[in-house]
């Protein structure tokens, strides 16, 4: 456990039942925010409020800033570490709803054999909804491991898997330790998202996008991320490479972004339908492209 803003509830719920529970908070070497040549580390266990505060997450990582200081509340930045947010379990309100518990049959989340969101899937659906992992998979995070025998080192889009009974590829006895960031002196990045409430909710959708300063007004080595869409976080390829070289020019890139992100499959979700979710994905994404070229055409 970190900060146990997440695991607690789940046991409370009676979700999970862990037989002993381990604590890893008072190490101190974990929670560290420092540069390491060209790299910022960023100790697993430092709270949400320690990355947004950090002077060199401000000054190289915006959007860093923008995805820790939109998770939850002020109570839960204090606890919620970043490890925990990048080892998020995947959501659905058939799981995470204790008022629901026997109220329906048990689905697959559950130990069941049924999805009450898709009635004829053969498996889970469940969201990954954590808002840090899209803004890392732009930045090109790495993940550094540790288990009993050895230390691994994997860049975060290896990290996930698409299944939402376990979206990521920890092995029960690894431990994340810290997270490593590529520092690029002229990129700009943003994060963007909607959710259902202004304040305590997570996104429906939340978008992260980074720039290279511009090449004669051409989009230059666009990356652009996603949250909400699946049981993990996705990198938008087809889209960047439709955007790359391109005029900056946000009214030109509307159809674009329209045709980059038209054969994403957006899973279902109870109360909020694909079609809605995937307008939403292109509004969200035009406004944190749009802010992005602002920022960077301030670099010239
Ligand atoms: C009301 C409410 C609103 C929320 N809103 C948001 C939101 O808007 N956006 C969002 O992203 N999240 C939200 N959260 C979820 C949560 O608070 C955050 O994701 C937080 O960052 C989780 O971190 P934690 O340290 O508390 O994780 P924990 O609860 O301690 O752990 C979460 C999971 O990760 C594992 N884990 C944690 N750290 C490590 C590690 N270093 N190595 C290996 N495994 C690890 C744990 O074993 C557990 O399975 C919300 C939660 C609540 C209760
Ligand atoms: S998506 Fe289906 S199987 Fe998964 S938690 Fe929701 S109802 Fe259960």
């Amino acid at each position: 456990m970190a900060g146990g803003t997440d695991i607690l509830l789940k046991i409370k719920q009676r979700l999970i039942s862990p037989i002993k529970i381990i604590s890893l908070r008072g190490v101190p070497e974990l929670t560290k925010i420092e540069q390491q040549g060209r790299f910022i580390s960023i100790g697993a266990f430092a709270t949400l409020r320690q990355v947004k505060e950090s002077a060199l997450v401000q000054q190289f990582f915006p959007a860093l800033v923008q995805a820790t200081g939109r998770v939850g509340s002020p109570q839960l930045r204090n606890m919620g570490t970043i490890g925990g947010n990048v080892c998020l379990d995947t959501r659905c309100v058939y799981y995470n709803q204790q008022a629901w518990e026997g109220a329906f049959e048990p689905c697959f989340k559950r130990g069941g054999k049924r999805c009450h969101v898709v009635k004829k899937g053969t498996r889970c659906y469940a969201l990954f909804c954590a808002d840090t992992p899209p803004v890392l998979l732009a930045l090109g995070a790495r993940l550094h491991i540790a288990g009993p025998v050895r230390e691994r080192e994997v860049p975060i889009a290896e990290f996930y898997q698409d299944d939402s009974l376990c979206c990521h590829r920890l092995q029960a006895d690894e431990l994340l330790m810290n997270i490593t960031i590529p520092i690029e002196q002229n990129r700009v990045s943003v994060y963007s998202r909607f959710s259902m409430r202004g304040a305590i909710d997570f996104p429906m959708v939340g978008v992260a996008v980074t720039l290279q300063r511009p090449d004669n007004g051409h989009l230059i080595n666009p990356k652009i991320a996603a949250t909400g869409l699946q049981s993990k976080p996705l990198r938008l390829h087809t889209l960047e490479q439709l955007l790359a070289g391109k005029d900056m020019n946000i009214g030109e890139m509307e159809k674009l972004i329209e045709e980059g992100i038209k054969d994403i499959i957006i899973a279902r979700s109870k109360g909020m339908s694909s079609n809605y979710r995937r307008s939403l994905l292109k509004f969200l994404i035009e406004r944190a492209l749009g802010e992005c070229i602002l920022k960077a055409e301030k670099m010239k």
